[in-house]
């Protein structure tokens, strides 16, 4: 299948080689150059524009990092609804606020493109290893066609509703992923400051209830103080207002979600937005002055 891949980043350009390594032809589009180069090395072809791209090929997938991105790539000059010829679908794979897909979508079907909403989890070693969990929203016969195509990167596409379903379970994963993670750097600086070693605890509680796939990848993070992205604080926050704004919204109020976003805040304000989100240690080691690492 002949795919256009725009939006080259930590996360696209590992998908991308995961879609060439399954046979797909590719055309990309970035508006970092040195991204799309280390694409069309792995055999990848490069689009002048998003709509070049998406004038020759039937399938376009989308990496992008928040709403305001997805829609001037959709919505905006040279951009996909510019190019792309009806009959086309376009696979939203960005995280990006529920309503803004739901917007999105209403453009692109008044110009017969077909839309889903196909955010994922799992991170950069999910996005290289190809297991990715990716969650889906939209009419389900267009996720049912495309589906094999969701699976050369993921090991699990589940169907969650209509248009934006798959962006309000997002959120609900950066909900659980952030909150965690903040447990995670709470728990390690209380025992730092008891004068326990945090590994000795690591090893003692990842086999019992506070285990998790977090837990696994985030202390060994956080005593190494290696907060090497990963998953970036600014994206982790963008993810967390979107959930705020949705939350609002609906009449969910989402306490926890806001003191988190905040700490993240403070880390941004730090000039840390751009360390991964296992630096939520950082936040603990501000207000209890110990460090989880050395
Ligand atoms: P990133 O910032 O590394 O990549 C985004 C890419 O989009 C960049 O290469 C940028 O140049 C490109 N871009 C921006 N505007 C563009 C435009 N107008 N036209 C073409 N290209 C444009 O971000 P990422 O980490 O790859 O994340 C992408 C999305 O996936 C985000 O919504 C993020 O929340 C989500 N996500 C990320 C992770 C992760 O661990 N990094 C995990 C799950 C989901």
């Amino acid at each position: 299948m002949k795919i256009g891949f725009i939006g080259l980043g930590i996360m696209g350009k590992p998908m991308a080689k995961n879609l060439l390594k399954a046979g797909h032809e590719l055309v990309v589009f970035d508006i970092n150059k040195e991204n799309v180069d280390n694409v069309t090395a792995a055999g990848a072809k490069a689009a002048s524009s998003t709509a070049d791209a998406a004038s020759q090929t039937p399938v376009l997938i989308t990496m992008l990092p928040n709403s305001p991105h997805v829609k001037a790539v959709v919505l905006g000059e040279k951009g996909i609804l510019e190019g792309a010829k009806p009959g086309t679908i376009l696979i939203d794979m960005s995280s990006i606020a529920p309503l803004a897909s739901q917007e999105v979508e209403k453009a692109c079907a008044a110009k017969k493109i077909k839309m889903i909403d196909a955010p994922v989890s799992g991170g950069e070693p999910k996005a290289i290893d190809g297991t990715l969990a990716i969650m889906v929203g939209g009419d389900k016969t267009v996720f049912e066609e495309v589906q094999p195509i969701l699976l050369n990167m993921g090991s699990t596409a589940v169907y969650c509703g209509a248009i934006g379903a798959g962006n309000t379970t997002k959120l609900a994963n950066q909900i659980v992923v952030g909150l965690n993670i903040a447990a995670v750097a709470e728990a390690l600086t209380l025992v730092k400051k008891a004068g326990v070693d945090p590994q000795l605890v690591f090893e003692a509680i990842r086999g019992g209830l506070a285990g998790s796939t977090v837990l696994n990848a985030k202390a060994p993070m956080m005593i190494e103080s290696n907060f090497k992205p990963g998953f970036k604080i600014d994206l982790h926050i963008k993810d967390l207002a979107n959930a705020l704004d949705t939350g609002h919204g609906v009449g969910a109020p989402l306490p926890l979600t806001a003191l988190v976003r905040e700490m993240m805040e403070t880390l941004h304000a730090d000039g840390f937005g751009q360390d991964d989100h296992s630096a939520l240690a950082r936040y603990y080691a501000k207000v209890s002055g110990a460090k989880i690492g050395k």
